[in-house]
Parts: C-alpha cells; sequence; structure tokens
C-alpha cells in the first residue's frame, strides 16, 4: 500500500493535541461522546485496580518493616539479608520460613543419603560418600541410615540460631546447641545429622571405619568427616560445640 495512513491529530506548532492538555487523562474519544458517567462496570474495574494498588503498596510496606526488623536485630544483623545460596528464598529476603532451596528439612522429616535436595546434594563429596558407604553397611544390619539435617543455607542457619536464642534465652546458652551462619559446619556442608536414632546408634558404633565421627557429646546425630579416623579411630569429642575452636571464629 503506498496510501499514507490518515492521521487524526493535527499538530501545529506551539500547540499540543487537546488529549495532553486535558488534565482528567480522557481521550479525544471520550471528548467526543459527551463526557458519560462511568458506566458501573467501569467503576467496578476502577474500584479492583485501587485495591490491587492498596494490596500493594500494604504487601511492600510489610515487607519493608520485616527486613528492618531483621536488620536492626542485635545478635547476627547481617546474615540473613546477606546469607546464603538460597536465593529467591523468603527467609533469604528476610521474611518467612525456610525452605527446601535453604536446605530445609522439617523436625521428624528425613532424607535418603542420596537425595537429590540441597541439603544432601550440597555436602561435601567426600562425606556424601561416606555416607553412602555407610548406608549400604548398616544397612546389611538392618539399620536404615538417613539425613535430618545436612547442607544449609546461611540465611537458614541464622534463623536456627534466632529460634535457639528464643528457646534457651541468650545467645551463648544457644551456641551451645546451634552454630552461627559463619561458624556452623553445616553451611560449609561438612556435618551431617543422621537420623533416626538407631542409625545415629550405629554410626557412633561403626562410622570410624569410614571415616564417620560424631564432633560433640551433647549431639549424639552430629557427624563429620575425619579422614584419619579409617586408621587412628575418632579423636576425642568435645563436650559442645562451645568447647570447639572452630566455632570461635
Ligand atoms: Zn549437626
Amino acid at each position: 500500500m503506498d496510501t499514507p495512513t490518515r492521521t487524526t491529530t493535527s499538530l501545529r506548532p506551539g500547540t499540543a493535541p487537546e488529549w495532553i492538555l486535558d488534565p482528567s487523562g480522557s481521550t479525544d474519544r471520550e471528548q467526543r461522546s459527551g463526557g458519560r458517567a462511568p458506566r458501573p462496570r467501569r467503576r467496578l474495574f476502577r474500584l479492583l485496580v485501587l485495591l490491587l494498588v492498596l494490596a500493594t503498596i500494604g504487601a511492600g510496606t510489610a515487607a519493608a518493616v520485616v527486613t528492618a526488623a531483621i536488620a536492626s536485630r542485635p545478635d547476627y544483623p547481617d546474615t540473613v539479608v546477606a546469607g546464603g545460596t538460597g536465593a529467591g528464598s523468603a527467609v533469604a529476603r528476610g521474611g518467612g520460613r525456610p525452605t527446601a532451596e535453604d536446605g530445609y528439612i522439617a523436625d521428624g522429616d528425613s532424607l535418603a543419603v542420596s537425595d537429590a535436595a540441597p541439603a544432601v546434594a550440597r555436602l561435601d563429596p567426600a562425606l556424601r560418600e561416606a555416607l553412602q558407604q555407610a548406608h549400604a553397611a548398616a544397612a546389611e544390619d538392618g539399620i536404615d541410615l538417613r539425613v535430618g539435617g545436612g547442607w544449609r543455607s546461611k540465611a537458614y542457619q541464622a534463623w536456627l540460631l534466632r529460634d535457639a536464642v528464643r528457646t534457651y534465652g541468650s545467645t551463648a546458652e544457644a551456641a551451645r546447641w546451634v552454630g552461627t551462619p559463619e561458624t556452623s559446619l553445616h553451611v560449609k556442608g561438612q556435618a551431617v545429622d543422621i537420623s533416626p536414632y538407631d542409625a545415629a546408634d550405629w554410626l557412633n558404633r561403626h562410622g570410624a571405619q569410614f571415616g564417620l565421627c560424631r564432633t560433640y557429646d551433647n549431639e549424639a546425630w552430629h557427624f563429620e568427616l575425619s579422614p584419619s579416623a579409617v586408621d587412628a579411630g575418632c579423636p576425642p569429642m568435645f563436650r559442645d560445640p562451645t568447647e570447639d575452636p572452630r566455632m570461635r571464629s
């Protein structure tokens, strides 16, 4: 087609079309139709848009308040906002609960030692390999050795620590049970909590041959890889994490 498109808006120098000057923002077509009153359906639509805008503002304000509250906490202030590789998780953004992406495993739940979930898949490969060997040996004794806790994001560890501070009443007492995002061997992928109890008990008796050792006297479930244990046996345990020099960095 070589016929030029017909334009309905004429622009003279120094003037603007009516729809630009009209502060109500109504279109030229509406002007021509005589400025009717809004029809009920249009009113409903405007009400819905208004509600949507208000809801968006409300959610944004709530998120800002939660983030500010967490950022101002005296204990481990910047770990939740900055932490972890659990990108997109609610807990990494400073609100909500940790998810499987953070390595979260609910209380009472457990995963197979070959599970593809981050809690297992992000463990140190040598630790995971040792676990799988131990799992096969335990199975011959009728024991199902499973992972009740494995790799965790920094955000998840910070969430656990805040929960422990509430439970134990002080950061010092909470640190006897829960490491910080900076020190926890779980965040480094170098520790695993074995489930259920009979499996942890089995590993306590047979783990050294796989290089798997309990670290703390007060945590019957917590194991780490100690390759020298295959020949030399497991090193002595710490009474609890507060005696572990690695927890003080
Ligand atoms: Zn542990």
